[in-house]
């Protein structure tokens, strides 16, 4: 069995400790942090395979480190754990969709915290074990036919679907109006060029904020791009 590292960002060091005994005891690797900045560092570094992320935390809380880590391609998948204290935080927790795969409130039994991240973690191997198609922070689940943007899940249409996966297989390859027609739609008239602009419009709604992955090369067609994340110098260089 491979062993899974997890991180413990808690800055109450009883709380800590104890979790990071149990942890240890039940055969994870365990990384340690008492506040927000240091623990955004460790999670950038060491890439846990899940974060226990306490809310309240000096400095930098936990809700920011979570926008953080969501923010970064690298670490945008790591599952996060939330402990929280109060009531109104579960409700920012979950009315803000930050992400967090699951949350416990204090105070906890450390037993139910266990059970609690081994249940995320056979979810997210599951996932992992799944075909994947990426482009950055989009990622394209194959089998499952789901699309999430920062493990976030988007809806797409079946037609959306094939549009974004055929531009991810040929990520940073301009693809025709033609051969999208051919491979998508199945079929390739010129009449119909106009079908793609509109659905790429919907698709790029959808995706937000990363709608300029889905880069439209004049008269040609439309490319994927990642060259943020593969190529940064590029970003540096160009015109
Ligand atoms: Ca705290």
């Amino acid at each position: 069995m491979t062993q899974h590292t997890v991180l413990i960002v808690e800055d109450e060091k009883d709380i800590r400790e104890l979790l990071a005994y149990t942890l240890r005891q039940e055969g994870f690797a365990v990384l340690e942090s008492g506040n927000g900045t240091q623990a955004l560092e460790l999670a950038r570094k060491k890439l846990p395979d899940i974060i226990l992320l306490d809310l309240m935390l000096p400095g930098m809380d936990g809700l920011s480190v979570s926008k953080a880590l969501q923010r970064e391609a690298k670490t945008a998948a790591i599952p996060v754990l939330m402990l929280t204290a109060r009531g109104e935080e579960i409700d920012r927790i979950v009315g803000l969709e930050l992400g967090a795969a699951d949350y416990v409130v204090k105070p906890f039994s450390v037993r139910e915290v266990v059970l609690r991240i081994r249940a995320i973690l056979r979810r997210h191997v599951a996932a992992l074990d799944e075909p994947l198609l990426c482009c950055g922070v989009i990622v394209l689940h194959l089998q499952a036919h789901t699309a999430t943007v920062r493990g976030q899940k988007v809806d797409l249409t079946l037609t959306e679907f094939r549009l974004l996966a055929d531009l991810l297989r040929n990520k940073g390859r301009v693809r025709t109006r033609e051969q999208l027609l051919d491979t998508v739609w199945g079929y390739s008239f010129d009449g119909y060029a106009r079908t793609v602009d509109t659905h790429i419009r919907r698709l790029r709604a959808k995706l937000a904020d990363e709608a300029e992955r889905i880069e439209t090369v004049r008269g040609v067609g439309y490319r994927a791009n990642d060259a943020q994340d593969a190529e940064p110098e590029r970003q540096t260089q160009g015109r």
